[in-house]
């Protein structure tokens, strides 16, 4: 596998570890911080910084209920445009790994 260095977005410092990185987003660009620096960022500067956290359990559940919600809404005619909703959300946990989590260990 290539070798991606991955940058905190507040320190410019590396992310050695996959416990140690936060993927979140900054309108709609995707982030990485360190778990430390996501947390002074949130208390300093939140204006900007989003409180959603893309990857780790909070996100991998993000991801699982509306994989689920999609497939129900899939099943009521009328609604099924709303299960487009839920490709984003799945599509913005995918990118977070392909971007981020799959370089680090
Ligand atoms: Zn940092």
């Amino acid at each position: 596998m290539e070798d991606v260095t991955i940058i905190c977005e507040k320190c410019k410092r590396k992310i050695a570890r996959k416990n140690d990185l936060i993927v979140t987003n900054i309108f709609y660009y995707l982030v990485a911080y360190h778990t430390e620096c996501f947390a002074k960022e949130q208390r300093d500067f939140s204006l900007f910084v989003g409180d959603l956290v893309i990857n780790g359990f909070s996100g991998n559940l993000l991801a699982v209920m509306a994989g689920i919600l999609g497939i129900l809404v899939l099943l009521i005619p009328g609604y099924r445009l709303l299960a487009l909703l839920s490709l984003i959300v799945l599509g913005v946990r995918a990118y977070s790994w392909l971007r981020f989590e799959r370089y680090l260990k």
